[in-house]
């Protein structure tokens, strides 16, 4: 899929929105974007996943492991796709972990999957589970880029778009001095 049409989806399914939006870090912004709402529906999910799966097809790989919960779809969808196995590590008290009897073998081949990455933060984190088992991490596939490029993983990393995040301090928004009304995402203001 081309940028355009990826974009198309995304707008299709409101999953990327424009308008004038309160980020829940207090900044604001002209596009929103929630991952989840093109994951809705399995034949985006598929061919999104797809762009993944064929980017490391040619690796070796033994395990698809994802942050819960935004990479849950992502990460099993690739694995469906790779027909690998497929694990999540999940938040107990703020710490990303593995729980439910996971495990990972030492020296296993191990692709690491999300939704969004801005900063990387649970990717990282994920990676450093990984490594922590002394299994191997064979790169990070991801749906979308916030960072638009400037996070690094260290590892062969893809995403299907990569997007940048322009958002203002609310005294420096110029939507706000345009006087476009200020929506918080999720509230039935949002178009
Ligand atoms: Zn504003």
């Amino acid at each position: 899929m081309t940028e355009t049409e990826i974009l198309s989806i995304f707008k299709k399914t409101e999953a990327l929105l424009t308008g004038h939006f309160l980020l829940t870090s207090g900044r604001h912004s002209d596009r929103y974007f929630q991952c989840a709402k093109v994951l809705q529906y399995p034949e985006h999910a598929e061919k999104l996943c797809k762009m993944i799966a064929n980017n490391f097809k040619g690796a070796e790989i033994d395990t698809v492991i994802a942050p819960a919960i935004g990479g849950l779809v992502v990460g099993q969808e690739v694995a469906r796709q790779l027909n690998k196995r497929f694990i999540f590590a999940e938040r107990e008290d703020k710490k990303l972990s593995l729980r439910r009897g996971f495990s990972l073998d030492e020296n296993e081949k191990v692709l690491v999957c999300e939704d969004v990455v801005t900063t990387g933060g649970s990717v990282f984190e994920v990676i450093d589970i990984v490594k922590s088992k002394k299994a191997e991490v064979v790169g990070v596939g991801f749906i979308v880029d916030r960072s638009n490029g400037k996070v690094n993983f260290k590892y062969p990393q893809f995403s299907t778009l990569k997007m940048e995040v322009v958002s203002y301090l609310p005294d420096e928004c110029p939507l706000c001095k345009e006087d476009i009304e200020l929506v918080k995402p999720g509230s039935r203001k949002v178009k």
